[in-house]
């Protein structure tokens, strides 16, 4: 019997575990920290051997492959020695993507994935196929394979699941956007990060499919250096493709495949020109997997959005609340900014990741009447806005800042979370940052 260790007792490695004591591996789970109740719960139920709070390296040299949850870096010594010793690291979509013959639309980028990834699956949803969501979303991926066949899988796949891939082949790829983001992981270049998102087409074949944004770029240049085998499939807002999506006089056209798509950008329930963008996309892969063109059509209607990305949260007074807590980089922010006509009260700030907001000046020149500051180190949010700004209010809880940007705005106003941050300095993680907005709304 294979001996199958996996590194990371989290929602990935739990996942790998019960596909590979289904395919007849001998499974041993080892985390370092701890490993969550329910998960260990399950664990017991599936009868699979489990550590935590340590590395049994006997154990573990023992495997004939190893599965890394995403979270590890390569760059540990327990890592490096496996290399060494010869023994396959990989990732959780390359081991589950062995057990599975459904067509993959494998979803990447460094803003937009989830908004993507939700909505792909929302449109295949209401045409009919039989297609599962997974990956840096809820369920793991090999979780889903181990439970049951389905046609298609729509995967939010990050640069950490791809660094571990060997044959993972997505039939139809998709490559948001590239901003600079997790460096510390690349050795702090950035052609590395570019590199680990353009593996997820480095197993495609002319008979497969890559989508991207032809305006990005950092994305173009990459790929005049480093042609890819598959079928190009661009979107852009600004210019017209020959196969692809772009806009015209606010309508969305596609053509791909000898099928053309119209719609009118007024009909998208999502605001901003990101999700137009997120549309595009989303709906060329439905078109790639042969969704009709109605269905797609009015799913894009019907689609609200993920929580903690630009959703609406509360009216009060004339005032309207947006939780954007996903916005954990500037290019997130941005397309917040841009995406809001009203004048606004923002709330910024969190763990900086080396971040420029030069970028975001004219829109704050433009759109920003106050800053309220969240973090718990403010000053480069002060510097670099301290001459546009009147207004610049310094708090440290949520609670404190929704009173305080409460107070600052007026009728016809809108008050964004939009923290261009990591979340961690005072909050759980981005969703209980977004969370605790919500719920200092609702006690105002
Ligand atoms: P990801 O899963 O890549 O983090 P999300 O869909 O969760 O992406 O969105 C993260 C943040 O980025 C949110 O603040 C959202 O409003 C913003 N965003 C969504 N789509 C895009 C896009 N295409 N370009 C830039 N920012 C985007």
């Amino acid at each position: 019997m294979d001996r199958l260790v996996i590194l990371g007792g989290g929602e990935s490695g739990v996942g790998t575990a019960i596909l590979g004591q289904k395919k007849g591996f001998e499974v041993f789970v080892s985390d370092k920290g701890e490993i969550k109740p329910a998960y260990i719960k399950v664990l017991e139920h599936f009868e699979i051997e489990w550590e935590s709070a340590q590395h049994t390296e006997a154990k573990i040299f023992n495997a004939d492959v190893v599965m890394k949850s995403p979270g590890i870096p390569d760059k540990i010594p327990l890592v490096e020695k496996l290399m060494a010793k010869g023994i396959p690291v990989i990732s959780e979509i390359e081991f589950a993507s062995k057990y599975t013959d459904a067509t993959i639309v494998g979803i990447t980028g460094s803003n937009g994935k989830t908004t993507t990834t939700t909505l792909a699956y929302h449109i295949m949803k209401e045409g009919g196929l039989n297609v599962a969501v997974a990956g840096n979303i809820g369920d793991s991926y090999a979780k889903m394979v181990a439970e049951r066949e389905y046609d298609v899988y729509t995967l939010e796949i990050s640069s950490f699941q791809l660094d571990g891939i060997v044959d993972f082949k997505p039939h139809v790829a998709m490559i948001t956007n590239i901003t600079p983001d997790h460096l510390d992981r690349y050795d702090y270049k950035f052609e590395n990060y570019i590199a680990s998102k353009f593996r997820i087409a480095m197993n495609q074949d002319e008979n497969d499919y890559l989508i991207y944004d032809a305006d990005d770029k950092v994305i173009q240049n990459w790929l005049k250096e480093h042609p890819v085998q598959s079928k190009l499939v661009p979107f852009s807002l600004k210019e017209k493709q020959k196969e692809g999506a772009w806009l015209e006089n606010e309508t969305i056209k596609m053509n791909i495949e000898n099928k053309t798509l119209e719609m009118n950008r007024d009909i998208l329930a999502l605001e901003g020109q990101h999700n137009v963008k997120n549309t595009m996309a989303a709906s060329l892969a439905a078109l790639l997997v042969n969704v009709r063109k109605e269905t797609i059509r009015q799913s894009i209607q019907t689609f609200q959005g993920v929580p903690h990305r630009l959703e609406k949260v509360l009216k009060i007074n004339h005032v309207e609340y947006i939780n954007d807590s996903k916005a954990t980089n500037v290019n997130a922010t941005y397309y917040a900014l841009d995406g809001i006509k009203k004048p606004i009260v923002w709330i910024v700030g969190g763990v900086d990741k080396g971040n420029d907001y030069k970028e975001l000046m004219p829109m704050v020149r433009e759109k920003v009447k106050a800053i309220v500051c969240l973090g718990m180190d403010n000053s480069k949010i002060k510097e670099a806005f301290g001459n546009v700004i009147d207004l610049i209010v310094e708090t440290y809880s949520m609670e404190e800042a929704v009173k305080v940007a409460y107070k600052i705005s007026e009728r016809g106003d809108s008050v964004l979370l939009s923290p261009a941050c990591a979340s961690f300095d005072l909050f759980e993680n981005y969703e209980d940052r977004g969370n605790q907005f919500k719920r200092a709304i609702k006690n105002l």
